[in-house]
């Protein structure tokens, strides 16, 4: 009888699992299928800085339309495109859109850097460096203009070919900068070395505050930055409260729904004529 238990009991935990691999698979082919179809939207989010209050630039980030103005989080399929190997493809895809979007700016006389995420699959593939550069030159982009945004994951592994890489990019003016920072595992001693431009500070470092965060966390991390020779952004900016405070610890730039959420070129464009226009 136990036997039969807890046979019951692994059967409904295979299926359990199968059931979850079938699903991923699934969500996997259909993302494949919809980037082959060019149904895959780039919508950008402004940044800030808190000197001026002006717009510096805009983060690009993917979006996964799911029918009726709906869309699948990139918290969701970011994870299965890395897994799968597709985000090597679809990253490109992004980047050569950003350059494009760049241009537009360029093209009114809009000064705005187009930061880029970037993950491990991507930045692990051989001339990385270089794919990127060829690709700005395509679209005749500054390499100043385009930034590339890596998470702690990406600068702990293999940490001689990925300095390597950061060298060479530095090399070409492309600047890079640490996304969600302070919540992976950065070694700080490797931080010094490593020839980056920007952290970016994580939300779970200003979501609370004033109410249960002090700041004193997004605080340090603005004071490290400030001793390393690197800008600090703070992302996941909601109230005034937050924005007051960033500026009296001497922060320099802000990304957060206070000041804008991620949208669609058209109204990125609108918006950063309205904000710098005269
Ligand atoms: P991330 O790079 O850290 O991007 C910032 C995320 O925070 C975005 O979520 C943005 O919409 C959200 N955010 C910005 N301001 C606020 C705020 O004030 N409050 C709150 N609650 N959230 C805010 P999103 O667009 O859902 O993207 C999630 C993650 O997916 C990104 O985190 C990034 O890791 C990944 N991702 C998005 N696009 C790409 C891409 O093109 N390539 C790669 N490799 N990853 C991407
Ligand atoms: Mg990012
Ligand atoms: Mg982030
Ligand atoms: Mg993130």
């Amino acid at each position: 009888n136990q036997a039969k238990q807890s046979h019951k009991v692994f059967d409904w935990y295979t299926s359990d699992l199968e059931e979850k691999m079938a699903w991923r698979l699934g969500l996997i082919r259909q993302l494949r299928s919809d980037f082959e179809q060019s149904k895959l939207e780039v919508w950008y989010q402004p940044q800030f800085s808190l000197k001026t209050q002006q717009i510096i630039g805009c983060e690009a980030l993917l979006r996964w339309p799911s029918g009726n103005g709906r869309y699948i989080s990139p918290g969701i399929f970011v994870p299965l495109a890395e897994s799968s190997g597709l985000i090597v493809e679809i990253g490109q895809w992004v980047l050569e859109q950003a350059c494009q979007q760049q241009k537009r700016f360029a093209q009114l006389g809009l000064d705005i850097c187009v930061a880029v995420n970037v993950s491990v699959p991507q930045f692990k593939t051989p001339d990385y460096a270089k794919t990127v550069m060829s690709t700005l030159e395509k679209y005749q982009v500054p390499s100043s203009k385009i930034e590339l945004e890596v998470t702690e994951s990406v600068v702990m592994d293999e940490i001689s070919s990925v300095i390597n890489t950061l060298d060479e990019l530095k090399r070409y003016g492309i600047e890079v900068a640490i996304d969600d920072f302070g919540t992976g595992f950065s070694s700080l001693s490797y931080l010094q070395k490593l020839p980056l431009s920007r952290l970016k500070i994580d939300r779970a470092f200003i979501k609370d505050i004033p109410e249960s965060d002090t700041g004193a966390i997004a605080e340090l991390i603005v004071s490290l930055g400030k001793n390393l020779g690197l800008k600090t952004i703070a992302e996941g900016v909601e109230t005034q409260v937050q924005l007051e405070r960033l500026q009296q610890m001497g922060c320099d730039e802000i990304q957060g729904f206070l000041l804008a959420k991620p949208m669609p070129v058209d109204e990125l464009m609108v918006f950063a004529q309205n904000k710098l226009g005269s």
